[in-house]
């Protein structure tokens, strides 16, 4: 049961279920690693792990939390006394007490409209049914000293009869600097049967007067497999579907979970069709046409992000060409698998040695160029130019 939330971080679980069964848990941690690849999750998985009342050590060692006892039902909801979940909220509205004023502590969010205390318990719902959501409320882009202190009260409560108290400050990095110092006090003075976990996907922006305090954990990216498994299984995404998302996800579910909404279908269908126009005649005037269309409502970066996931479609499209030009097809190495038919014509065509895995690579190499803030009409054309070269190379 336990860290069955977890996807992949075997290396980091490992290292977790060791501090437990060793009884060497740290004051503080910090789990670092790309965006949405689960270490909130891991945090929150953690701290359910030292709070569950009757946890089992499994055949490798690792402790396990029972995941039926009154501890871990709450923790599972985000409502376990023992666990606090820290993260950015939004400023609140003036009036008599302000940050800086120390004599009291008010609530983090005593201030906040009742629409925005709405929003926040909304998000953490959200967050307690998939702990890979991206806790977010609109304007809260700080975390604020009203927290730290919060954290302060919280500690300073006698310890718990049972379990151990566990902080965990989501995106840390999100700490003004007036928060960053007085969290810093609170690291000095650890107490017992305390643990703070911060999580970061941007480690440099926390001070390292604080990280030097940590027990700094890097979490890894996630790899498509995991990814799509985890989507087959936790969103009932068709197999072929979640292959084609995980693909798209960089190794973060969190944005494999926001994928989830876009129409993939139809951006593959429009990459294809372009493809057919870059290969086409006279292609010149038709592409630059279509280009025009196709990034004429010019919206930046919106733009760039859609053309790169487009060019990631079609390189899951030409590889899969490739796959089924060397191998005849094993059909479960197909992502694009409702495609069969027009990769099969598209392999008669131009499937003569090699010349689809070297149309992969300068499908890549567009990718890269794009990423690296090329031009986005000029990538195309330039990844026109390569694809005639290399397609139609040993056809003459
Ligand atoms: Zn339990």
């Amino acid at each position: 049961m336990a860290w069955r939330t977890i996807i992949g971080q075997e290396r980091v679980k490992r290292i977790l279920a060791r501090a437990i069964a060793e009884r060497r848990i740290a004051h503080a941690y910090c789990f670092w690693g790309n965006e949405g690849i689960g270490k909130d999750a891991l945090a929150l998985e953690f701290a359910a792990v030292m709070n569950c009342e009757q946890p089992h050590v499994d055949s490798e060692g690792i402790t396990e939390r029972c995941g039926v006892c009154w501890s871990c039902i709450q923790a599972s909801h985000l409502r376990h006394p023992n666990i606090q979940l820290v993260f950015s909220l939004p400023a609140a509205r003036l009036s008599g007490n302000t940050d800086s004023d120390s004599s009291s502590v008010p609530s983090p969010i005593a201030k906040l409209s009742d629409e925005q205390i709405h929003i926040i318990q909304e998000q953490l719902r959200l967050k307690a049914v998939n702990p890979y959501h991206n806790i977010t409320i609109p304007n809260a882009v700080q975390i604020r000293i009203a927290s730290i202190r919060e954290i302060k009260k919280q500690i300073s409560m006698s310890a718990p009869q049972h379990g151990r108290r566990v902080v965990i400050i989501s995106e840390a990095d999100a700490m003004n600097q007036e928060a960053a110092n007085a969290f810093l006090k609170t690291l000095e003075e650890p107490s017992a049967n305390v643990t703070i976990i911060l999580t970061t996907s941007r480690r440099d922006h926390i001070l390292s007067t604080i990280l030097s305090r940590c027990q700094q954990i890097r979490c890894d990216v996630l790899s498509d497999e995991d990814i799509s498994t985890a989507l087959v299984e936790r969103q009932g995404v068709p197999k072929e579907e979640a292959r084609l998302i995980a693909r798209l996800a960089d190794g973060s579910y969190s944005k494999a979970c926001e994928l989830l909404g876009e129409d993939l279908q139809q951006l593959r269908t429009e990459i294809v069709r372009l493809l057919r126009v870059m290969l086409a005649p006279r292609f010149i005037l038709r592409l630059t046409h279509e280009l025009e269309e196709l990034t004429g409502k010019a919206t930046g970066e919106r733009d760039r992000v859609r053309i790169e996931r487009m060019l990631i479609l079609l390189l899951t499209w030409m590889r899969d060409a490739y796959t089924l030009s060397v191998s005849g097809g094993h059909q479960d190495m197909i992502i694009n698998i409702d495609q069969l038919g027009d990769l099969r014509r598209f392999v008669q065509r131009f499937g003569v040695h090699g010349n689809l895995d070297a149309a992969a690579r300068a499908i890549e190499q567009a990718i890269e160029r794009l990423r690296r803030n090329a031009n986005i009409i000029l990538t195309l054309i330039t990844l026109a130019l390569d694809l005639r070269r290399i397609l139609y190379a040993q056809q003459v």
